[in-house]
């Protein structure tokens, strides 16, 4: 069973990432050393994702035709939540990216995936569970991205207006001299507020009980879970009725065992196995990233930083809410959260006078790309070991150190 069922995904769910890979494998770009890198950035970043996210989260990334790449990040999704994706790309011409999403398990499940230019999507689910998104533009482009993730409760918030600082008492506080919890929240407004249908569903039962007063039960299609109006002064539906997130299921009171409090609803969810805290399924959130950790504008330039080993040119990748990602002069991605754009450098070595040529990298195997002049003009941008790194005649590369 488990075979049939595979290999039907094989043949009949093949993601646009997975033919693009067929098409360079027939091709027999694959095996070029550009078609590698790019195969194998792609099962880096799955392996390791570039960045934990924090959300809400924004990431600005620049993609290099000269430098195939993938970025990758990873997120915690959590049962009570929905996360918003949002991708925009700018490219020269009509091109797209690969979005691809996996639950971090051993497996790598793919749960959502496209090849688009710009998308919105939403992704819910059951349970909590960590996330890999991966971003990928084809070979040979030169590709902007915006990368938004926000986080937003899976339901909408039950009082018409409402807000968080309304909701005053919680989950679990005791009741009747401890002899119960509470097994939900409670929001203040004033008598005869609208009381909204938290998600689409089915009016289970419209009843009174002693402690509840006036209440009303919602079966919800999407997770099999209960919700539960309580303390109504009016309720506005009948059991078997179906509604629609925002209608409105009754108006606020103070019936029941709240007849000596202010009005308030008492809103609860209960599952299979009882009542669970509703706190996070419907309390509001920021939803505005945090500022970039370094401006976008620097995307697509060269910058020398300052490392351990020297002071070496970096090709940022990406810049977003909580890190850096930039490829080393060895071509290694990196990600750090902060970096200073602003230092002078001062590098007091000179070239040794013997040398003829500027090599692309810091290695006796390293390639000559230009000849070097020490009588004209030239700049130090930054050296590692033996080599200094500089600019003469507009081209930048590597010699040796005095
Ligand atoms: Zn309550």
């Amino acid at each position: 069973m488990v075979f049939v069922f595979t290999s039907c995904q094989t043949i009949f769910n093949i993601s646009p990432y997975e033919s693009y890979v067929k098409s360079l494998e027939t091709s027999g770009i694959s095996k070029s050393s550009m078609g590698k890198k790019w195969i194998s950035s792609g099962q880096n970043a799955l392996l390791k994702p570039n960045e934990s996210v924090k959300l809400p989260f924004k990431s600005e990334i620049f993609f290099r035709e000269i430098a195939p790449n993938a970025i990758s990040y990873r997120l915690k999704y959590e049962e009570y939540a929905k996360l918003t994706f949002k991708i925009t790309s700018k490219g020269k011409d009509n091109n797209g990216v690969y979005v691809d999403i996996f639950v971090d398990n051993p497996n790598k499940s793919r749960v959502k995936n496209f090849y688009v230019k710009d998308t919105i999507f939403v992704y819910e689910d059951n349970n909590t569970q960590n996330l890999i998104l991966r971003i990928q533009p084809q070979l040979l482009i030169n590709q902007y991205v915006t990368v938004e993730i926000i986080e937003n409760p899976k339901l909408a918030f039950p009082v018409k207006n409402g807000s968080n600082k309304d909701i005053q008492s919680f989950w679990g506080v005791e009741r009747d001299g401890g002899q119960r919890r509470h097994e939900g929240v409670d929001i203040f407004n004033k008598k005869g507020t609208p009381i909204l249908a938290v998600e689409d569903g089915t009016i289970a039962r419209v009843e009174t009980n002693i402690l509840g007063g006036k209440v009303v039960w919602q079966r919800l299609g999407s997770f099999g879970q209960s919700i539960y109006y309580a303390h109504l002064d009016s309720q506005a539906v009948s059991a078997g009725q179906a509604v629609k997130k925002g209608d409105i299921v009754g108006f606020m009171g103070n019936t029941g065992n709240a007849k000596y409090t202010a009005s308030h609803l008492h809103f609860g969810i209960y599952t299979g196995s009882g009542a669970i805290d509703p706190l996070l399924y419907i309390q509001k959130r920021d939803t505005i990233p945090g500022k970039l950790k370094l401006s976008e504008k620097y995307l697509g330039d060269e910058l020398v930083i300052k490392t351990e080993n020297g002071q070496v040119p970096v090709n940022l990748l990406s810049v977003s809410s909580g890190a850096i990602n930039y490829a080393d002069y060895l071509g290694n991605l990196q990600s750090i959260n902060h970096m200073n754009t602003n230092g002078k450098i001062k590098v007091k070595f000179k070239p040794n006078p013997s040398v003829q040529n500027i090599i692309n990298e810091p290695f006796s195997e390293g390639i000559p790309i230009a000849k070097f002049n020490v009588k004209e003009t030239f700049k130090i941008l930054g050296y590692v070991d033996n080599y200094l790194y500089l600019e003469q005649n507009d081209v930048k590369g590597w010699v040796l150190k005095e």
